[in-house]
């Protein structure tokens, strides 16, 4: 901005015309002849005349449009007012609403993964149990006992006499039952030379036992038979010198091998 000495003189010089606009400033509405719009341009006419509103009756006529309009707007207001207000409230109605939905689908959603959870874990335990049950099951199937209980060894396997001793002989008195060992097939059982009455059972890993001298066979060829399952009695039939049990193991139905160590490793000695 310049700051010449002329430029500011002429502003600092109170020039003739300027000295109106210094005067109380008259409202636009006003200075068209006291036709006003508002109730306070109404006031200022009452002042102006030096009359009350009660006494002046063209002021009080003026007034009576003018409250008219106004109050029409200030109805007009009000319903605006209640009408905002209306909406408003269903503004935060619908935002209640839409709340509660939303907090009631989550809480569906979280009910519908607790379900799932709880038939997965179901379904787990169900799988776990089944599978525990199958092993259960599959280690009876596949157990090994004695054929007979409390039995005496009484002879082993090896050169007897001049000939071979295929099995194990384990003295016990006549009619004791005798068990099939584990879970297989019968696939003989009848007289048979120097075994007397024998029975030969096929196991499920392919072993073959071979009960010999036995005074009673009480099942046939092709029997499925459980561990324990009784398949006769022992004797003293065919080459014996008294009752006993010959016991002989095949494995594979191969060669008969000495029946301790195996009976060892079946946990049976
Ligand atoms: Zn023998």
């Amino acid at each position: 901005m310049s700051t010449s000495p002329s430029y500011q003189g002429r502003h600092r010089a109170p020039g003739r015309h300027r000295a109106p606009r210094r005067g109380p400033r008259v409202p636009v509405g006003f200075r068209g002849g006291f036709v006003l719009p508002s109730a306070a341009a109404a006031a200022l006419v009452v002042t102006a005349t030096g009359a009350t509103v009660a006494e002046s009756s063209p002021a009080h006529l003026d007034l009576t449009g003018s409250s008219a309009k106004l109050q029409a707007r200030s109805a007009a207001l009000a319903d605006f007012d209640h009408l905002e207000s209306v909406q408003q409230r269903e503004a935060q109605s619908s935002a209640v609403k839409a709340r509660v939905q939303e907090s009631q689908h989550k809480a569906q959603v979280a009910r519908i993964a607790r379900d799932a959870e709880r038939r997965a874990v179901a379904k787990r335990r169900a799988a776990a149990a089944a599978l525990q049950k199958a092993e259960a099951e599959r280690k009876a199937r596949e157990s090994w006992i004695m054929p007979i209980k409390g039995a005496v060894f009484t002879s082993g396997f090896g050169w007897r006499w001049g000939r071979m001793h295929q099995g194990d002989d384990f003295g016990t008195p006549v009619g004791t039952p005798l068990h099939a060992m584990s879970t297989g097939t019968v696939v003989f059982a009848g007289w048979q030379g120097g075994y007397g009455n024998k029975v030969e059972i096929e196991y499920w890993d392919g072993t073959v036992s071979v009960f010999g001298h036995m005074s009673v066979i009480s099942t046939s060829v092709g029997a499925k038979v459980a561990p324990g399952d009784v398949v006769g009695q022992s004797g003293n039939t065919g080459h014996s010198t008294g009752p006993h049990l010959h016991l002989e193991i095949h494995p594979h139905g191969g060669a008969a091998i000495d029946p301790a160590p195996w009976l060892r490793d079946h946990g049976l000695q």
